[in-house]
């Protein structure tokens, strides 16, 4: 069965947040490749209409253009209901045009399970407040 890959526009690059130690999320992505049996963010499959979680990606392409212009105060962390360095991260590199484009201030939050985050360290580097977990485990 192939992956349903689908491209949309948001109207903002951060949104508020309940998740503890943060304020606001960054969601560039809804639905995750990785499909982790266990994933705490599977509620998205019903708001999105989609069956199986792991077999569906949404894009929400221009967040490295919203990101420009938007700025917040308070702890952000990245990808809430997916993981910002899943396989087609190596394809279209949203995450890393949004890590590009943020205001190198925003305090961050990233966890990934995948070895690929290591090609950003170089834009890691630039922020001052920042926390990256890699995490082994599916
Ligand atoms: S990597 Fe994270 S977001 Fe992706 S399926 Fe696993 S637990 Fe869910």
């Amino acid at each position: 069965m192939g992956m349903k890959i689908v491209r949309i526009k948001a109207r903002k690059a951060f949104n508020p947040t309940k998740i503890p130690g943060a304020n606001y999320v960054v969601n560039q992505y809804v639905g995750c490749q990785h499909a982790c049996l266990y994933c705490y963010a599977k509620f998205m499959c019903k708001w999105y209409k989609y069956e199986k979680w792991g077999r569906w990606v949404v894009i929400r392409e221009n967040v490295a253009e919203l990101v420009k212009r938007e700025s917040v105060k308070g702890k952000v962390y990245m990808s809430s209901v997916s993981d910002p360095y899943q396989p087609i991260e190596k394809e279209i590199e949203l995450t890393r045009r949004i890590l590009e484009n943020m205001n190198k201030r925003t305090k961050l939050g990233i966890l990934t399970k995948s070895d690929s985050v290591l090609r950003d360290i170089d834009l890691f580097k630039e922020f001052k407040d920042i926390e990256v977990g890699l995490r082994k485990e599916y």
